[in-house]
């Protein structure tokens, strides 16, 4: 079997499973938010009634962090909801965006963007909470109420997105009737070239095989190029599984999977216990195909698809109004640090926000000192509009006073995943996929161009 069948197998209580089968799954970790949690709730209430228990509220992890800093009325009731019923439940894994439960939250626009307002337990963007919280784990099952739940398949786990009717049924029984995807491996041989990030491989793969080939499919790594790839470079091409339209993405897990979930466990005092699953040496897969990561260069996906490749080389005609940094899969602090080696020293031509995923990337980019300089106040000298308020932002649009929120027909390079039209606001914006590091030289220049001029 393959990585996706032996943990679908286990969770079923069967002793295998095929692709097509459909069977009831028990559930490790429900993670849901701000936008899809109060929906959830709402089915799990009409569904098994208004005082009905959760399953286990040990295994509900609950993470604001889509429309969080925004003086939008109804976002600010949807953490509110989340907050009553994590109250009226008495779940551990609720990450408020304020310290006291009996407050409410509501955004101060007046103190700005820029300040820090929120409590002590906010994390940010849930995909990038989830591990360094220590809520994924290798073997594992997690659904989440948003496509990119995808993410957590870098750590050895089936991870998937599911809808609010789903999750209110996971709240309810634990339970989840799951259709075994057909598994796709993608091989990794050799180690990414200089100026080349793991964005980079996963916009090359999607770009191979289109936006929707790998519909309800497992996308597998594998190869001895695996082990040449971080757990940040590992999340951020299981987090674009969705994008390809993947069912899931998953790694093996191997000493650097360990090492990183030991680590997190232990700090937060999360379940430091699991059983990984080891891959076969005979598997049944629908597509197989080796790529070299050393061929690659730095890759861009064109609007308005993730599919619509080419390299940044090619594109350097494409003038640019906007970059942006941030998100689950370029808000992390090692894409931070990417960016910041590249515009170092400089400072940008066009408009470029800087989104950090989490509030531990916050800090982390204040503390750590290149020379005597903060690698936050690097990126400030450079001209990038950094914010502290770590969460989804303009990734998806938002309400209209969102930080960096596309309110105009502008063309943006961003390190987010995701680029249909209207996706970071106006539908008549242009948004190019590219990697941190790509979108810190385009932000330099002020069209698309490859970063490795900048990085030699
Ligand atoms: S950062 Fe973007 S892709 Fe990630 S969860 Fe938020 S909206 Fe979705």
């Amino acid at each position: 079997m393959t990585l996706t069948e032996k943990i679908l197998a286990r969770a079923s209580g069967r002793p295998r499973v095929e692709p097509g089968d459909n069977v009831w799954v028990e559930t490790d970790i429900l993670l849901t938010h701000d936008v899809c949690g109060p929906g959830s709730i709402g089915v799990f209430k009409r569904e098994f009634g208004q005082d009905a228990r959760v399953w286990d509220p040990s295994k509900i992890v609950i993470i604001p962090d889509h429309y969080i800093f925004t003086a939008d009325r109804l976002s600010n009731r949807n953490v509110d909801i989340l907050r009553d019923f994590a109250k009226e439940q008495g779940l551990p894994y609720f990450y408020d965006v304020i310290d006291d439960p009996n407050g409410s939250w509501t955004f101060n626009a007046e103190v700005g963007q820029i300040k820090r307002q929120y409590g002590s337990r906010y994390q940010g963007v849930c995909h990038a909470a989830l591990p360094r919280l220590g809520h994924a784990r290798p073997g594992e099952v997690l659904f989440g109420t948003d496509s990119h739940t995808c993410m957590a398949g870098a750590f050895g786990e089936f991870a998937t997105g599911i809808g609010n009717t789903d999750a209110g049924f996971i709240l309810g029984t634990g339970k989840l009737l799951v259709k075994v995807p057909e598994t796709m491996r993608f091989y990794l041989e050799g180690a990414m070239p200089p100026g080349v990030m793991a964005k980079d491989v996963i916009l090359w793969v999607i770009g191979d095989i289109g936006f929707d080939g790998a519909t309800y499919r497992a996308m597998q790594w594998e190869g001895p190029g695996v082990g040449s790839l971080n757990m940040d470079d590992r999340m951020t091409i299981a987090n674009m599984a969705i994008e390809a339209g993947g069912k899931n993405g998953i790694f093996p897990a191997d000493k650097a999977t360990h090492e990183y979930v030991s680590e997190r466990t232990t700090r937060n005092g999360t379940k430091a216990d699991y059983n990984p699953v080891e891959l076969d040496k005979d598997q049944k897969l629908i597509f197989d195909k080796v790529y070299d990561l050393s061929k690659l260069e730095p890759t861009v996906a064109m609007h308005p698809n993730p599919g619509n490749r080419a390299l940044a080389k090619e594109l350097e005609k494409v003038k640019l109004d906007r970059a942006y940094i941030g998100s689950c899969t370029g808000g992390k602090a090692s894409d931070f640090f990417a960016f910041a080696k590249v515009v170092k020293g400089r400072h940008v031509k066009i408009d470029t926000y800087g989104v950090p995923a989490t509030s531990d990337v916050v800090q982390e980019l204040k503390e750590t000192l290149w020379e005597t300089q903060s690698v936050w106040n690097v990126l400030v000298e450079a001209g990038v509009k950094m914010t502290e308020n770590a969460s989804c932002a303009a990734c998806l649009g938002g309400p209209t006073d969102t930080f960096a929120r596309l309110n105009a027909p502008l063309t943006c390079i961003s390190a987010t995943n995701r680029n249909f039209p209207g996706r970071m606001g106006s539908k008549e914006a242009k948004v190019y996929l590219a990697s941190p590091y790509t979108v810190a030289a385009s932000a330099l220049t002020g069209h698309v161009t490859d970063p490795r001029e900048f990085l030699s």
